[in-house]
Protein backbone atom coordinates (compact mmCIF):
# COMPACT_ATOMS: atom_id res chain seq x y z
CA UNK A 1 0.00 0.00 0.00
CA UNK A 2 2.96 2.31 0.53
CA UNK A 3 2.49 4.90 -2.21
CA UNK A 4 -0.90 4.68 -2.42
CA UNK A 5 -2.59 5.88 0.66
CA UNK A 6 -3.91 9.48 0.45
CA UNK A 7 -1.65 10.98 2.47
CA UNK A 8 1.16 8.73 0.91
CA UNK A 9 0.12 11.17 -1.97
CA UNK A 10 0.06 14.44 0.00
CA UNK A 11 3.92 13.56 0.98
CA UNK A 12 4.55 12.36 -2.82
CA UNK A 13 3.00 15.69 -3.76
CA UNK A 14 0.43 14.19 -5.89
CA UNK A 15 -1.92 15.41 -3.96
CA UNK A 16 -2.42 19.54 -2.57
CA UNK A 17 -2.14 20.08 1.01
CA UNK A 18 -1.35 23.58 3.06
CA UNK A 19 2.13 22.61 4.42
CA UNK A 20 3.35 24.23 7.20
CA UNK A 21 6.77 21.90 8.25
CA UNK A 22 8.64 19.00 6.55
CA UNK A 23 11.67 17.53 7.24
CA UNK A 24 13.63 14.20 5.96
CA UNK A 25 11.05 12.17 8.52
CA UNK A 26 7.51 14.29 9.09
CA UNK A 27 5.40 16.46 7.15
CA UNK A 28 2.69 18.14 8.84
CA UNK A 29 0.24 20.38 7.04
CA UNK A 30 -3.37 21.52 8.18
CA UNK A 31 -6.56 19.19 8.36
CA UNK A 32 -8.77 19.61 5.35
CA UNK A 33 -12.13 19.87 7.37
CA UNK A 34 -10.72 21.47 10.51
CA UNK A 35 -12.63 20.90 13.93
CA UNK A 36 -10.64 23.74 15.33
CA UNK A 37 -9.28 27.10 14.55
CA UNK A 38 -5.85 25.19 14.75
CA UNK A 39 -6.28 21.72 13.11
CA UNK A 40 -3.06 20.31 12.13
CA UNK A 41 -2.22 16.67 10.81
CA UNK A 42 1.58 15.50 11.83
CA UNK A 43 2.35 12.35 10.13
CA UNK A 44 5.83 10.04 9.26
CA UNK A 45 6.73 10.67 5.79
CA UNK A 46 6.98 6.14 5.74
CA UNK A 47 4.02 5.03 5.54
CA UNK A 48 2.83 3.10 9.05
CA UNK A 49 -0.54 2.18 9.10
CA UNK A 50 -1.76 3.09 12.71
CA UNK A 51 -0.75 2.67 15.88
CA UNK A 52 -0.20 -1.24 15.81
CA UNK A 53 2.50 -0.92 13.62
CA UNK A 54 4.82 0.84 16.24
CA UNK A 55 7.51 -1.03 17.86
CA UNK A 56 11.20 -0.51 19.22
CA UNK A 57 12.92 -0.54 15.96
CA UNK A 58 10.59 2.04 14.13
CA UNK A 59 9.36 4.21 17.78
CA UNK A 60 12.19 6.77 16.88
CA UNK A 61 9.80 8.73 14.77
CA UNK A 62 7.19 8.70 17.35
CA UNK A 63 9.91 11.31 19.21
CA UNK A 64 10.72 12.89 16.40
CA UNK A 65 6.70 13.79 16.39
CA UNK A 66 6.36 14.57 19.78
CA UNK A 67 9.19 16.72 20.27
CA UNK A 68 7.73 18.80 16.79
CA UNK A 69 4.60 19.40 18.65
CA UNK A 70 6.00 21.89 21.43
CA UNK A 71 7.84 23.89 18.56
CA UNK A 72 4.15 23.70 16.56
CA UNK A 73 1.75 25.02 19.67
CA UNK A 74 5.01 27.61 20.57
CA UNK A 75 4.93 28.70 16.43
CA UNK A 76 1.02 29.14 16.71
CA UNK A 77 0.73 31.19 19.99
CA UNK A 78 -0.67 28.51 21.82
CA UNK A 79 1.23 26.46 24.15
CA UNK A 80 0.33 28.76 27.33
CA UNK A 81 -3.49 28.33 26.44
CA UNK A 82 -3.20 24.57 25.57
CA UNK A 83 -4.01 22.32 22.74
CA UNK A 84 -4.65 18.38 22.28
CA UNK A 85 -3.03 15.51 20.51
CA UNK A 86 -5.66 13.40 19.10
CA UNK A 87 -4.42 9.66 17.81
CA UNK A 88 -7.43 7.71 16.34
CA UNK A 89 -6.76 4.16 16.09
CA UNK A 90 -8.76 1.43 14.32
CA UNK A 91 -12.05 1.68 12.93
CA UNK A 92 -13.94 1.91 16.46
CA UNK A 93 -11.20 4.50 17.34
CA UNK A 94 -12.42 6.74 14.61
CA UNK A 95 -9.70 6.15 12.31
CA UNK A 96 -10.54 6.76 8.43
CA UNK A 97 -6.99 7.67 6.76
CA UNK A 98 -5.03 4.24 7.68
CA UNK A 99 -1.71 6.70 7.50
CA UNK A 100 -0.29 7.17 11.08
CA UNK A 101 -1.44 11.38 12.05
CA UNK A 102 -1.56 12.88 15.37
CA UNK A 103 -3.80 15.59 14.90
CA UNK A 104 -3.11 18.92 16.95
CA UNK A 105 -6.10 20.74 17.80
CA UNK A 106 -6.16 24.08 19.64
CA UNK A 107 -7.46 28.16 19.47
CA UNK A 108 -10.34 27.14 21.15
CA UNK A 109 -11.61 25.49 24.16
CA UNK A 110 -11.95 21.64 23.41
CA UNK A 111 -14.63 19.95 25.47
CA UNK A 112 -14.04 16.36 27.25
CA UNK A 113 -14.90 13.44 27.17
CA UNK A 114 -14.71 13.26 23.24
CA UNK A 115 -17.87 12.16 21.22
P1 LIG B 1 -8.76 10.22 11.19
O1 LIG B 1 -10.25 10.24 11.18
O2 LIG B 1 -8.21 9.08 10.38
O3 LIG B 1 -8.15 10.30 12.56
O4 LIG B 1 -8.30 11.58 10.53
C1 LIG B 1 -8.16 11.75 9.16
C2 LIG B 1 -8.18 13.25 8.94
O5 LIG B 1 -7.65 13.50 7.66
C3 LIG B 1 -9.56 13.86 9.01
O6 LIG B 1 -9.59 14.86 10.01
C4 LIG B 1 -9.77 14.45 7.61
O7 LIG B 1 -10.44 15.67 7.62
C5 LIG B 1 -8.35 14.57 7.09
N1 LIG B 1 -8.20 14.42 5.66
C6 LIG B 1 -8.75 13.44 4.88
N2 LIG B 1 -8.40 13.60 3.60
C7 LIG B 1 -7.59 14.69 3.56
C8 LIG B 1 -6.92 15.37 2.50
O8 LIG B 1 -6.95 14.99 1.33
N3 LIG B 1 -6.19 16.46 2.84
C9 LIG B 1 -6.09 16.92 4.12
N4 LIG B 1 -5.36 18.00 4.33
N5 LIG B 1 -6.73 16.31 5.15
C10 LIG B 1 -7.47 15.22 4.86
ZN1 LIG C 1 0.48 6.14 3.50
Amino acid sequence: MSGRCIFCKIVDGQIPAKIEYQDDDILVFHDITPQAPLHLLIIPKKHITNLNEIREDNADIITKIFTHIPKLAFQFGINEKGYRIVNNCGRDGGQTVFHLHFHLLGGRNLTWPPG
